[in-house]
């Protein structure tokens, strides 16, 4: 959390607010979680792009502001108490908001991700064509990982994690203990769809907000997106197919959910 809804949701939130206005200054106290700030004053905001769970904002002159929001950050148009990083724009000021402090500001030359090495190593997006059955189904083929840790792994496709990972599974009706290799060609097929419309539906709902509410809209509110989640978090619950209690089980030290009849 958040995963590539979240991020989505906060870029198509931030585009009106943001671009086309001069960022003044980034004011925070942390030059190790937040860097090159300075490089950001008197530059335009100029676009705002998403790739995975980075967001991208394009400036003036031929730098670009990277953020990745860690496992609790988020922008807010007023302080809170967990306020770590202050976005001052000519006209407004955003507030990151991040109780754990695990996002990170990386301010670059254009495209220059030495930096970030995750970034230059990141998978294709979910909704790009590159992100095929034949392609899953090669990346599956060549590993004894359990399924549900070739989802969550970025290089092999961007912007899903622990939430969305179990929920395409369900939808693709694959356990997610399952080896890579004993995935087959048409199960492959139904992973690539149901990891697209699972983010589909959760960016037109806002984003997932769970128990511990640490995920916010920039305006504050929540996504709706949890009300709709068949797995994940639900353990012990009936699965919404067939009734049968929900399991959860841990795969390489993240939890996984899964119905143990409708996936196999
Ligand atoms: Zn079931």
């Amino acid at each position: 959390m958040p995963e590539l809804p979240e991020v989505e949701v906060t870029r198509r939130a931030l585009i009106p607010l943001v671009v086309g206005r001069r960022v003044q200054a980034l004011h925070h106290r942390d030059p190790a979680r937040y860097r090159g700030t300075e490089l950001a004053a008197g530059r335009r905001v100029e676009a705002i792009r998403r790739r995975g769970k980075f967001l991208l904002f394009a400036l003036s002159g031929g730098f670009e502001l990277v953020v990745h929001l860690g496992m609790s950050g988020g922008f807010r148009l007023g302080p809170t108490a967990h306020t770590r990083v202050v976005l001052e724009l000519e006209g407004v000021a955003l507030y990151y908001h991040d109780p754990r402090r695990l996002g990170r500001f990386w301010v670059v030359p254009a495209g220059d991700y030495r930096e970030v090495p995750l970034l230059l190593r990141l998978g294709p997006e979910p909704f790009d064509p590159a992100f095929s059955p034949d392609y899953l189904f090669a990346r599956l083929r060549a590993t004894r990982r359990p399924v549900k840790a070739v989802l969550l792994d970025q290089t092999v496709v961007a912007g899903v994690g622990n939430i969305y990972g179990d929920e395409a599974l369900f939808r693709a009706r694959v356990r997610p203990t399952r080896r890579g290799h004993r995935v087959t060609r048409r199960e492959a097929g139904a992973l690539v769809e149901g990891v697209r419309a699972v983010l589909e539906e959760a960016i037109a709902a806002g984003g997932s907000t769970l128990r511990d509410r640490s995920y916010r809209r920039v305006d504050g509110t929540i996504g709706y997106f949890q009300v709709q989640l068949s797995v994940y978090g639900r353990a012990g619950e009936p699965c919404p197919v067939c009734g049968t209690p929900i399991r959860r089980t841990v795969i390489q030290g993240r939890s996984a959910h899964y119905c143990p009849r409708c996936q196999r």
